[in-house]
């Protein structure tokens, strides 16, 4: 490449993508259905439809490739995007390797994620269909964030039941929900069935994912005016995200590159699947490359796992779906990396890599902070601890670059800022942060509740 590529790769706004691009239409098998929990047949609209608007419910089964973006989405989404890319030039030095690294950067978003990416239509589609109120649940704080700031947008009322232990870690994050409207509840709350039922056995639980979104959708179930949302693991949510990709896609070919190698960090898979599915678009017509998703060892869903029907949640309210899991009652360990605790993976995201389509990586902690600690000094942005998961693995696939004498092309996404995460950061620097791993007797235990179907 000798064209010299500028620092950062800006789009304008009229180049703001007009469709989300649809995996379901080329993927070459389609996730098995959700199942309804009780009666473990395939759960139909009409089972979704109590919490869930009716368009959403769509584009979780639609096989459409294209589906454009409502006009009121673009005009909110224009707020923050296109957003850019960069050439990480300084980190490519600091490593001395021939590989070039790219990353998308989402942080610049209002709340700080590529979060709002699906809180804004979410929120839209809702207020469209007569909702008054979305609950949801939170682990970090960045899905709540960006669904109060999606609610003050269109005018609803936004319940948000926060992972307990992220609750108490991350005070800001709260506040942050509360100036935009929302009311904030420490999850498990004596407010729902779930909760107490919880708490009974346990009074000092920390919370998890799992346990907060039996809360949320339990309390949606229950009310006329009021439906669910969730912040990753559903198609249409992986949908949303691929304005990420579409854009990346735009803005490297501008600069005449296109990845060998993309990467993105895995809670339930959304971002990943934002930066990876418009590019295996092209790996399905037979174009070579690599999508790598990126997890904690400590709640390593993917690569330690089992694919298999689940629930998302703990108190088995969910859809059973069909996906990569650790059981639904696993507990994952309370690492900094809130946003990756979850014991299940997109069915999207799950299927691609049970086809050998994508891969899966896990990375421990410590690595993980002092690649956002590289990343920060080289690039001058401070990375979320969810995103420097994705830093660790470009630097990990950059050093093989550099040992192979080969210049591929890296790109990741830089999911989101650090500005809530300094505790955390105190922490690390603090020499505080311990190797958190995962217990496979405890993996073992929870997959002996899976249900058999
Ligand atoms: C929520 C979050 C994640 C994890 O969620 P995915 O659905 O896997 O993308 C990653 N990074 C950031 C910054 C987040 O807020």
């Amino acid at each position: 490449m000798s064209k010299k590529v500028p620092h950062k790769i800006l789009l304008t706004e009229d180049r703001l993508p007009q469709a989300w691009y649809n995996v379901q239409a080329d993927m070459p098998n389609l996730p098995a259905p959700a199942l309804h929990p009780l009666t473990q047949k395939p759960a139909g609209p009409a089972d979704l439809a109590p919490i869930f608007a009716p368009e959403l419910i769509k584009q979780e089964v639609s096989t459409e490739r294209w589906i454009e973006i409502p006009e009121e989405v673009r005009a909110a989404y224009r707020q923050y995007r296109p957003s850019p890319l960069y050439r990480a030039y300084s980190l490519e030095k600091a490593l001395d390797t021939p590989a070039r690294i790219y990353y998308k950067y989402e942080g610049v978003s209002p709340a700080g994620s590529h979060k709002p990416n699906s809180a804004i239509p979410q929120a839209y589609y809702n207020k469209a269909a007569g909702i008054k109120r979305l609950t949801t649940e939170t682990g970090a704080g960045q899905w709540g964030s960006a669904l109060s700031q999606a609610c003050n947008h269109f005018g609803l009322e936004c319940v948000v039941y926060m992972v307990k232990v992220s609750y108490f870690q991350k005070p800001y994050r709260r506040i942050f929900m509360e100036l935009y409207g929302a009311e904030v509840i420490p999850s498990p709350s004596d407010r729902t069935e779930a909760g107490r039922k919880i708490l009974e056995k346990d009074i000092d639980s920390p919370g998890s994912l799992g346990m907060a979104i039996s809360e949320a959708v339990e309390d949606a179930v229950k009310r006329e005016d009021t439906n669910y949302t969730l912040g990753s693991v559903l198609n249409h949510v992986c949908l949303h995200q691929t304005v990420i990709g579409l854009e990346a896609k735009e803005q490297l070919a501008l600069v005449d590159e296109y990845p060998d190698i993309i990467i993105g960090c895995c809670g339930g898979g959304s971002n990943f699947a934002g930066i990876a599915f418009p590019f295996l678009m092209d790996k399905f017509k037979g174009k070579a490359l690599r999508a790598v998703a990126v997890e904690p060892t400590a709640c390593p869903t993917l690569t330690k796992g089992v694919f298999a029907y689940d629930y998302g949640d703990t108190a088995k309210l969910t859809p059973l779906l069909s996906m990569y899991t650790l059981g639904h009652d696993f507990v994952p360990p309370g690492i900094h990396a809130g946003g990756l605790r979850y014991h299940g993976a997109s069915p999207l995201v799950s299927q691609l890599y049970e086809d050998g389509i994508i891969e899966a990586m896990g990375v421990g902690q410590r690595s993980v902070f002092e690649a956002a600690s590289l990343f920060a000094r080289m690039e001058g942005i401070l990375p979320a601890p969810e995103s420097s998961h994705a830093i660790q693995a470009a630097i990990i696939e950059a050093q093989r670059c550099k040992e192979a004498g080969k210049a591929e092309t890296i790109l990741f996404n830089l999911s989101g800022h650090g500005h809530f995460d300094l505790g955390s950061y105190e922490r690390f620097l603090a020499s505080d942060l311990e190797d958190v791993d995962y217990s496979p007797q405890m993996v073992e235990k929870s997959l002996k509740d899976l249900p058999q179907i």
